[in-house]
């Protein structure tokens, strides 16, 4: 019955042992931290080079979820509407020339939007719009232009400012 000794399990006890013994050590190494009038725990070279490999970790994970977090969906490209925004712009331009921060996109794709609400890439320099139907979305349009007109102001990030200029320039009040 070999298989008895094999397996026989361990004193119930000695995990009792084993952590008298490592608190015993914990207290030894307290004891010799306080004789030398250190109580700072330094850092090997090692654990100092694994904190810092941790948080480029940390710091990577957070700049790729965000990155991905933001991606825009592929451009299916509207030409025709891309067209008409052409036209748009070139007549609010003598409008715009004059609004602090109004630098005109030199290109730009207009994008079919699948789902969720309209915007503007300013990375990709893409609008992404659902269609161009009503008064509404001509609004959209311009909106999502001016975003990528004044991307370089803060003023292109000022809700309030982009729809209000939008509406002006569509001739809505
Ligand atoms: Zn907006």
């Amino acid at each position: 019955m070999l298989w008895r000794y094999a397996s026989r399990p361990k004193s119930p006890l000695a995990p009792l042992f084993q952590r008298g013994k490592a608190s015993c050590a914990a207290r030894w190494g307290d004891v010799y931290l306080e004789q030398n009038g250190d109580n700072k725990h330094h850092a090997t070279p090692f654990e100092k080079g694994g904190l810092r490999g941790i948080f480029l970790l940390i710091l990577l994970i957070l700049l790729f979820s965000s990155h991905y977090a933001t991606a825009s969906p592929p451009c299916q490209p509207l030409p025709e509407i891309q067209q008409r925004l052409g036209q748009f712009a070139r007549g609010w331009h003598s409008k715009l020339a004059m609004e602090t921060g109004y630098a005109p996109p030199a290109r730009y794709t207009v994008c079919q939007l699948k789902s969720g609400l309209p915007f503007a890439d300013h990375r990709l320099k893409r609008i992404y719009i659902r269609g161009l139907a009503s008064e509404d979305d001509e609004i959209t349009l311009a909106h999502e232009y001016l975003h990528l007109a004044f991307s370089h102001h803060p003023r292109g990030h000022d809700e309030v400012f982009i729809e209000a200029l939008a509406r002006r320039l569509v001739g809505v009040p």
